[in-house]
């Protein structure tokens, strides 16, 4: 049974009857552009087929009624108690009830109208994996209560409120590229976002080409420090280079060039944390003309270099990733793999050419698996089009 069907049928057993609507917002794998988002960098994901569904109708009932399938757990609330977090009986919301409940939140700041709804939803996005199950959940309970409320924004203006309600309701530091790939992907193309003006277009996956997604089954760990301190080297690269180049406002603004010319003005852990973030801008917009022009092996080579930055530069590879790009990047058929998202956990991203996938995935399994001794989750992945409405 499909996933969609399912949550209908919960619905039914929840609520007696059927649902008036579903939505669908998928998950995303970042492709090229890591760690770049912080920096007014570019980044390239792709929305995924695999997504959050919610079965669900208006209530005049006082309170929204939301039952999440995959933790076997119902929530009650209605807007008067947003702001402090609990449901209506006092007790606080379930962890997994702050994303919905920070959408309302966040729809409600934004004026939108956002009228009590029942709900069961469920998804095939892994937790956790870096694939953002987290937006998939906010995307699909935006576009429900666009639909319920009756008015339409932008899918960017709703992929913004639902970053807002993960910043600041839910209390996750996360930037604008996982909401933005769910509202916005296409289907068959990947999305290129320019973090800065956040405007975006987008470029054909090469036919021929499968995105493998294999998970390391490790999980993030000690990302918030680290992640921080990353950032802050990034900040102390550009404070230091506003001494030759005083117009710059991030790392977007340096050209390879010029820091080339200007690095050894840095000391070695910036100079190499802001290399990473240069080079991989730069990465991301020589892949335009090579996406355009179905030069996959080409784009690959980019996930590839992309991978050794990120190991080796910018440090937040871990040696599960490790061991699963290197031997993504030597079977047959791989065009490219590299790490993606945040890095110290979850997956690894590969280009596949589609008349070997198959073999590659059984050779990635057991070639990972005899190293690490760990079991790897492997999606073979579309690139799908972003969050709606489909049909029940
Ligand atoms: P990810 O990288 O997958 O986005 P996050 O830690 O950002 O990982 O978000 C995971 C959290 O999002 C879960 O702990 C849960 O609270 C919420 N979430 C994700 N998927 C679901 C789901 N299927 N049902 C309910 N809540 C979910
Ligand atoms: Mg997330």
């Amino acid at each position: 049974m499909s996933l969609r069907q399912k949550v209908a049928e919960i619905f039914q057993e929840c609520f007696g009857c059927a649902p008036d609507h579903i939505a669908r917002a998928p998950g995303r794998v970042n492709l090229l552009g890591e760690h770049v988002d912080y920096n007014d960098g570019f980044v390239l994901p792709a929305a995924i087929d695999h997504a959050t569904y919610i079965a669900f109708s208006k209530t005049s009932a006082p309170h929204s009624a939301l039952y999440s399938v995959d933790f076997a757990e119902a929530a009650f609330f209605s807007p008067t108690e947003l702001p402090a977090k609990t449901q209506s009986d006092g007790s606080p919301l379930p962890d997994w009830a702050r994303y919905p409940a920070g959408v309302i939140w966040s729809l409600q700041e934004a004026g939108q109208s956002t009228p009590n709804m029942q709900a069961a939803f469920a998804s095939d996005v892994p937790r956790g994996a870096g694939l953002s199950s987290s937006a998939s959940v906010e995307m699909a309970f935006a576009i429900a209560w666009q639909t319920l409320g009756g008015w339409t924004l932008p899918p960017m203006q709703l992929a913004l409120l639902a970053q807002k309600a993960e910043n600041q309701y839910v209390g996750v530091n996360c930037g604008i590229m996982d909401q933005f790939a769910s509202a916005c992907g296409e289907k068959d193309r990947l999305m290129l976002l320019d973090c800065r003006s956040l405007e975006y277009r987008s470029l054909p996956l090469p036919k021929d080409a499968a995105i493998v997604i294999a998970d390391t089954s490790v999980r993030r760990s000690l990302t918030a420090s680290a992640y921080n301190d990353r950032r802050a080297a990034c900040e102390e690269a550009v404070r230091l280079l506003k001494h030759d180049l005083p117009d710059i406002k991030a790392l977007r603004d340096v050209s390879v060039d010029e820091f080339n010319q200007l690095a050894y003005k840095l000391p070695d852990e910036v100079q190499k944390r802001a290399r990473h973030v240069v080079e991989e801008i730069e990465r991301t917009t020589r892949a335009i003309s090579l996406l355009q022009s179905g030069d996959v092996a080409g784009f690959g080579r980019l996930m590839n270099e992309c991978h050794a930055s990120l190991r080796d530069l910018y440090e937040v590879s871990i040696p599960e990733l490790n061991i699963m790009a290197s031997a993504a990047q030597s079977l047959d058929g791989c065009y490219g793999a590299r790490l993606t998202g945040a890095g110290f956990g979850g997956c690894v991203a590969s280009l596949v050419a589609r008349d070997q996938v198959s073999a590659f995935v059984k050779n990635l399994a057991a070639e990972y698996e005899s190293e690490t001794r760990r079991h790897p989750e492997i999606y073979i992945c579309e690139a799908s089009s972003g969050a709606g409405i489909i049909s029940p």
